[in-house]
């Protein structure tokens, strides 16, 4: 059978869907090398620049315009979904490629992605270096791995294996490699101020094989402390700063059991397991081992319910912390300090039943032969930024991974095949294909 020019959205000839799968099939080894190869960037805060300049390079190398800058505070800090920093964004670089159709036919995409990783906590608890990714029968590890370049190469992987059949899809693609994922989500917001907008978009975040239903937001502070420094004969005079952090820590922890307490309230979290999850992520404190220590700060993570505003949700939390200072003589006298230092970011539903959904369940099935799942997952995810200021149904789907954010983090190679087979589907079937000139 001649091999049709081109695909009308909507309509994805069956001879043309199963090709696309045999593209993603054939492309796959590199695929997987280009992952190595982004792995292989230490992308943690601040620096996440040589990572950045790989994809931008081998985003140029594939014929698209490029859009490449430094997060400006003052273009976004008005913005509702805005979280505050206290580092600089020098080196905070995002970078946007776009495909321009001959014909604008279909409807317009995004294709997001983070290349910002978290740190990797001690090196000597990996079976091998973190940041030296190797495959093991079905898995690639390394820090990133799962969370997320496997997803931002299928990203790139996908638009590849229509390529290498003569097709390009007929509407805009965008393909964005933001930063700030991990720690405020002003990555994505950036480049929605911008002016990066579309009828879709997808965020392959390691959500094994799932499409990500609700999530919710988060808030960072940072609690400082001051205590009262004697000498520790006389220690029972004097107030460790450090035991009164512990002390707030106790009081934070029963206002996330109350949030926890009320989950049947707030649509879709009524069957997850604890979805407010109070992390204490940092602690520093104290001058010397033979002084009650004068100082103490510690940094608090907490989840927020999606339609929770966050500055509601920071005012409970500063009131929990008053009145546990209420109840002590010295934090009394000396209240502890709120420094919000990160996420400042209000969860998110993607509401049931959109066409984009709908044509994301068409590739899940193509590619996996089974239907298309969607669950509930109690972290932050840029998919708000796209569902909740852009009204844009976002679609926040990706593959099998172990051990993010932990030690051994890795992720299933099969399953990042299936899930590119899915995205370059979806891409035919939403903004349908035209021939590569
Ligand atoms: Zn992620």
């Amino acid at each position: 059978m001649e091999k049709p020019k081109n695909q009308k959205p909507g309509k994805l000839n069956d001879v043309v869907a199963a090709d696309i799968l045999t593209a993603v099939e054939n492309g796959f080894a590199r695929q997987t090398s280009f992952t190595q190869q982004l792995v292989r960037h230490p992308s943690v805060r601040g620096q996440e620049q040589t990572a950045q300049k790989f994809i931008y390079e081998s985003l140029g190398e594939r014929g698209y315009s490029l859009d490449r800058w430094a997060i400006d505070v003052n273009e976004i800090k008005e913005h509702p979904g805005f979280s505050p920093v206290n580092v600089s964004y020098e080196n905070a670089i995002n970078v946007v490629a776009t495909h321009h159709p001959r014909e604008e036919v279909g409807r317009s995409l995004i294709l997001n992605g983070h290349v910002d990783v978290v740190p990797t906590g001690p090196a000597d608890m990996w079976m091998r270096p973190p940041f030296d990714p190797w495959i093991d029968g079905d898995w690639m590890y390394g820090r990133g791995s799962g969370d997320m370049k496997a997803g931002l190469a299928a990203n790139i992987f996908a638009l590849d294996a229509l390529k290498s059949l003569g097709y390009q899809p007929a509407a805009t693609t965008y393909i964005q490699s933001v930063t700030e994922e991990e720690c405020t989500g002003n990555g994505a917001l950036s480049c929605l101020v911008r002016g990066y907008k579309a009828d879709a978009a997808i965020i392959p975040e390691p959500e094994d094989d799932k499409l990500v239903r609700a999530n919710v937001g988060v808030i960072w502070c940072r609690v400082h402390l001051r205590g009262r420094p004697v000498h520790t004969r006389v220690a029972g005079s004097g107030f460790s700063a450090i035991d009164g952090a512990f002390y707030l820590m106790s009081a934070l922890r029963e206002l996330a059991e109350q949030w926890n307490s009320e989950k049947y309230k707030h649509p879709y979290f009524e069957d997850v397991d604890h979805p407010i999850n109070v992390v204490f992520g940092q602690i520093r404190g104290g001058d010397w081992a033979s002084m009650v220590p004068a100082w103490c700060w510690f940094d608090v993570r907490i989840a927020i319910y999606p339609g929770v505003n966050p500055h509601d949700a920071a005012k409970e939390i500063e009131e929990c912390l008053a009145q546990a200072s209420r109840n002590n003589p010295t934090l009394a006298n000396n209240p502890p300090e709120v420094e919000y230092t990160g996420f400042f970011a209000e969860g998110y539903v993607l509401e049931e039943g959109s066409d984009a959904e709908k044509t994301l369940a068409r590739a899940h099935m193509h590619s996996y032969g089974a239907d298309l799942e969607a669950f509930v997952t109690p972290g932050y995810l840029d998919g708000r930024v796209f569902v909740l200021y852009d009204d844009c149904p976002c679609l926040v789907y990706g593959p099998y991974s172990e051990n993010i954010h932990g030690i051994d983090e890795r992720v299933s190679l099969s399953s990042v095949k299936r899930i590119t087979g899915a995205i370059a589907l979806f891409i035919a079937d939403w903004c349908g294909l035209e021939s590569v000139d």
